[in-house]
């Protein structure tokens, strides 16, 4: 029996699935499970090509779940698009997780039949930033990487040789390399806002490397496990004192820095410089919309206010779509950084969009898809 609270430490009984897992293939594992079973009609799961790249699939066909293993931490797409409309489980790091809820606070997504299964996130990478740095500070030729991971600080990538190499993330980030902007000030790195939340920390002693510790987060998450043991697809036992306790302190770490780096990466800009520095940062804005088109909070669809009231032909050095959006995210942005990471202009988006959100969030107490008790503070909630 498994129950709402529960720390688990677990793995999928299929050994190929288990040895391809990122960590014991348990979420693999669940997921197809939950297929199999009929708990949904399809699965998100993410379709690699190689260790740079992979599209997100929705997919009714088990083996294209069960190929699916491994963590990508330079795809930095989030999935929380793909759930819209449908009856799905999927994989989620905490910010996936966050826009699922936010879209369903908005009616888009219906979390009854929407089952998340969380993993715990350190930070992902852009892949260009990525390939750049394994020449420029591993040595390393990106087409001989099979697998990275972070530990104890250091970013780790492993090659075709059976060679590892690490280097210490702080390093990396003083030059210019490593996690995305907004992946370095992100504190949520437990998605206790997913229905399971999966990760590496804390597995120890003869399991480590090949099983994931796992928290059920509410009754979803119980259903999804209770269902895959069912299903002869997962072992779990439960998760020692010593590994929760390291649990905690990694993530205890990892939250600290996260705040350390807010600090030094949106810094205060005095009154006076305000509207020049907003006025600069867009200046090269080219009005393609991508930003908006990434967005995974961004529930408008063609309705839209931020395109409908702006026009190629004005001549605003800040365009009303901007300004629209700037105001109209305020309560639901996430600091995902797809925006940035999407725009051809190289405009540090999420940056700009954090300055008006967080503040007006922790003012109202509110963190965006972390709950449901609290509809967004620019809306009513309509049941
Ligand atoms: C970007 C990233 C960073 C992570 N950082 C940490 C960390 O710092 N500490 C920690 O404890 N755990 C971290 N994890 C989780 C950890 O790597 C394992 O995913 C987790 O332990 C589950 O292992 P598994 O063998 O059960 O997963 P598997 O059975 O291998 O399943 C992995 C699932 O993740 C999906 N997936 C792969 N890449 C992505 C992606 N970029 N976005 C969304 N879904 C994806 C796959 O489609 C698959 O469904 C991270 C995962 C990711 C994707
Ligand atoms: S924003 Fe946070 S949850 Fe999302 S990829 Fe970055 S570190 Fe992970
Ligand atoms: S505005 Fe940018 S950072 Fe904010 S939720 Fe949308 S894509 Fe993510
Ligand atoms: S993606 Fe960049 S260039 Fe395109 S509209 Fe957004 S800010 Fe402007």
């Amino acid at each position: 029996m498994v129950a709402v609270g529960d720390m688990l430490v677990g793995y999928a009984t299929d050994e190929d699935v288990r040895k391809r897992g990122a960590s014991g293939g348990l979420v693999t594992a669940v997921l197809a499970a939950a297929l199999e079973k009929g708990l949904v009609e399809d699965v998100v799961v993410m379709k690699h090509i190689n260790e740079f790249e992979a599209v997100p699939i929705i997919t009714d066909d088990v083996d294209e779940v069960l190929a699916s293993t491994g963590s990508l931490h330079s795809v930095p797409v989030n999935l929380a698009k793909y759930a819209k409309g449908r009856k799905v489980a999927m994989p989620a790091k905490p910010c996936d997780a966050q826009a699922v809820i936010e879209q369903s606070k908005r009616n888009m997504i219906d979390l009854d039949t929407t089952y998340i299964v969380g993993l715990n996130c350190g930070g992902s990478m852009h892949p260009v930033v990525t390939k750049k740095m394994l020449a420029e500070m591993y040595d390393i030729d990106p087409d001989d990487v099979v697998g990275e991971e972070i530990e104890k600080g250091k970013l780790i990538f492993k090659t075709k040789d059976g060679q590892e190499k690490g280097i210490p993330i702080d390093e990396l980030e003083e030059a210019g390399f490593g996690r995305r902007e907004s992946c370095r000030f992100c504190t949520i790195k437990i998605p206790v806002n997913a229905d399971l939340a999966c990760g590496n920390w804390g597995v120890i002693g003869d399991l480590a490397g090949s099983a994931t510790f796992c928290q059920v987060m509410n009754d979803k998450g119980v259903k999804l496990l209770e269902n895959a043991i069912d299903a002869g697809r997962i072992e779990v036992q439960p998760a020692s004192d010593k590994a929760i306790a390291i649990r905690e302190k990694v993530n205890n770490a990892m939250v600290n820095l996260g705040n350390t780096l807010e600090e030094k990466i949106i810094t205060e800009i005095p009154d006076e410089e305000r509207l020049q520095y907003y006025l600069g940062q867009m200046e090269n804005c080219i009005d393609c919309g991508a930003c908006k088109e990434v967005c995974p909070v961004c529930s408008c669809d063609e309705d839209s206010k931020c395109t409908m009231f702006h026009s190629l032909a004005d001549d605003y050095k800040m365009s009303m779509y901007h300004l629209v959006r700037l105001l109209h995210l305020t309560d639901s942005c996430i600091a995902c950084g797809q925006c940035s990471d999407v725009c051809p202009s190289d405009i540090p988006i999420t940056i700009l969009q954090s300055r008006f959100a967080i503040p007006a969030q922790r003012k109202r107490n509110y963190q965006p898809g972390m709950n449901l008790d609290r509809p967004p503070f620019f809306e009513v909630m309509v049941k």
